[in-house]
């Protein structure tokens, strides 16, 4: 008994000073003029494709950069940098959540008085990277058709609680179950004013709108929301 008691508490302290840190890093980039987008979801529904499509509509508007987090491997942070855009990879050798205390080290790696626009991929699931604070000022998060419409029903966290959502791959919604209004019904119930974007990254549709309306937030954060 004793022993849980004591582990609830490091947990509890653990989140606070990451609570604590993000408010700081939060600060600190509203100071150089940066606007954190914090992208979560399941692996392959498409975090990496939305952000290079993104940039892609972005890049004239803004100085964009990207920090990447994975467990292992810089495949993600090479394909972005492609794209000409400074890209940091984090490696977290096994952790499954971006902590405030690894965007720290990703942000020392970047020169944020040259970026108006930053996108932070976290590593790839549904369940613990909402419990983080990171230091964000949108969390965004990403289902794609294939993984189902059933999905705020088994991990409401998330749901409740990102900013925006985004569905990814309406070029396959003729292959799978998944149905856009039964999801949509799901998300108003448990998070009723964030919006959702339903886009294609292969094909290009829906980004546009998505774009737009990330910009509207971006000039709104510019005049010093925190
Ligand atoms: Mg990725
Ligand atoms: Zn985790």
């Amino acid at each position: 008994m004793m022993s849980d008691v004591t582990l609830i508490s490091i947990k509890e302290e653990i989140l606070s000073e990451n609570r604590e840190l993000a408010g700081e890093l939060r600060g600190k980039l509203n100071q150089e003029g940066v606007f954190l987008v914090n992208l979560m979801s399941s692996p392959g529904s498409g975090k990496t494709s939305l952000i290079v499509q993104t940039l892609r509509r972005l890049q004239d508007s803004y100085r964009i950069a990207v920090i990447e987090g994975d467990v292992d491997s810089a495949v993600d942070a090479e394909r972005v940098a492609r794209e000409g855009v400074p890209a940091v990879q984090l490696k977290t050798g096994g952790s499954c959540h971006l902590t405030a205390a690894m965007v720290e080290k990703g942000l020392e790696a970047l020169a944020l008085e040259s970026i108006d626009l930053l996108f932070l991929e976290n590593i790839g699931n549904l369940i613990c990277p909402v419990g983080s604070d990171t230091g964000a000022h949108l969390n965004l998060a990403i289902l794609s058709v294939p993984e189902g419409d059933d999905k705020p029903l088994k991990y409401p966290r998330i749901f409740q609680t990102a900013d925006a959502f985004i569905v990814n791959k309406t070029d396959v919604l003729d292959y799978f179950d998944f149905d856009v209004e039964v999801f949509r019904n799901r998300l108003k119930r448990l998070n009723p004013g964030a919006p959702i974007f339903e886009v294609s990254c292969k094909t290009g549709e829906g980004i546009d709108g998505w774009c737009e309306w990330l910009q509207d937030r971006v000039e709104a954060g510019a005049i010093g929301q925190g």
